[in-house]
């Protein structure tokens, strides 16, 4: 349900519905619009939020039947911005992450690290847990990746973006990056979400393999629900019947998410593609299409990679794609 206050409602009418809520049970989020004040209630009794329509500061009353709460556009209708450090997600600046799929080495992360400094690139990705779809592939470096990534960021003054797999790993992601990675295969992994939930660090969430929308939302409210509002979703290609490309990249999902929530959304044009050279054209279709950030793999050796190679650009190509993103972000009143 949501309260939409009136224009004319004062700081104490709105403290007068939120405190009938709170002794009646409900759960409150107030989101303070320019315009009005919208309360958000989750409860199950509906008919005694009804009641608070009498109130002469109360608009109206109006059910949410999305199963989504915190996350809707119906209880937050302004965009929201998460704050990586000194990088704003969800604002007029399109936000460009880049690095490897998986830290191998601490000379492979400088490398690239010193590149995409140079590129206007604020963000490095960098997996020290790898999520393998083969138990005998490289796996990461676990902890001593996420050290080289943290040397990386004070030597180049980035932030850091890398998955956590579990709750052990969540533990020193969430010590020693800025950002939480969870991945497509951990979309629905609902202990771990609630754990991420936990955690004072903003997260980044893709989407899983199958999931819908719906089912991708849920797990963005899962992380809410549990006390971090900081999200930022993350699309990253869903499988279907097309086999040329690794999966298919739901573009579309930029404006229905952008409808239904008011969550930051970033496009990874890498694991949807799977081909470095289709990365370029679909990165700026995001843009285009209204994305607020790319998170896209790119590796100083692409043929060496371990992990991801064939969907990773190299840092020359890296730097001509971030060029080429500026004219696009600029024809949609966005800069990069
Ligand atoms: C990754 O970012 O390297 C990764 C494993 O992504 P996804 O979870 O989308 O497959
Ligand atoms: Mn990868």
């Amino acid at each position: 349900m949501i309260i939409v206050m009136a224009k004319t409602a004062t700081p104490d009418d709105i403290t007068a519905v939120t405190d009938r809520l709170k002794a009646d049970g409900f759960q409150v989020h107030i989101s303070q619009g320019v315009e009005r004040t919208i309360i958000g209630v989750i409860g199950e009794r509906t008919e005694e939020v009804f009641r608070l329509g009498s109130m002469q500061a109360v608009e109206q009353v109006v059910p949410v039947r999305r199963p989504y709460k915190l996350v809707s556009r119906d209880f937050h209708p302004e965009d929201t911005v998460v704050r990586v450090g000194n990088v704003r997600f969800g604002g007029n600046r399109v936000v460009v992450i880049a690095g490897p799929c998986a830290v191998e080495s601490r000379d492979q992360v400088m490398q690239a690290a010193e590149a995409i400094s140079h590129m206007g690139v604020s963000v490095l990705r960098g997996g020290a847990y790898k999520p393998r779809t083969s138990p005998y592939s490289f796996q990461g470096m676990g902890l001593d990746g996420l050290k080289i990534l943290a040397a990386a960021r004070e030597k180049y003054g980035l932030m850091v973006v890398t998955e956590a797999v579990d709750h052990a790993s969540l533990a020193n992601v969430a010590e020693w990056a800025d950002m939480v990675q969870i991945g497509a295969r951990n979309m629905q992994n609902f202990e771990l979400l609630k754990a991420v939930g936990q955690i004072g660090k903003p997260v980044l969430l893709k989407r899983g393999l199958s999931a819908t929308i719906d089912e991708w939302l849920m797990a963005a409210e899962y992380v809410a629900a549990h006390g971090n509002p900081n999200i930022i979703l993350c699309e990253r290609g869903i499988r279907t019947y097309e086999s040329k490309t690794r999966n298919t990249l739901d573009l579309s999902a930029i404006p229905v998410v952008k409808q239904l929530s008011h969550l930051p959304i970033v496009i990874d044009p890498s694991h949807s593609t799977g081909q470095w050279n289709w990365v370029a054209p679909m990165a700026r279709a995001a843009v285009a299409a209204g994305a607020d950030g790319l998170i896209i793999e790119a590796h100083p050796n692409p043929a060496e990679a371990l992990s991801d190679g064939a969907q990773s650009l190299n840092l020359p190509h890296l730097a001509e794609l971030v060029t080429s993103l500026a004219g696009i972000a600029d024809a949609v009143g966005r800069s990069l």
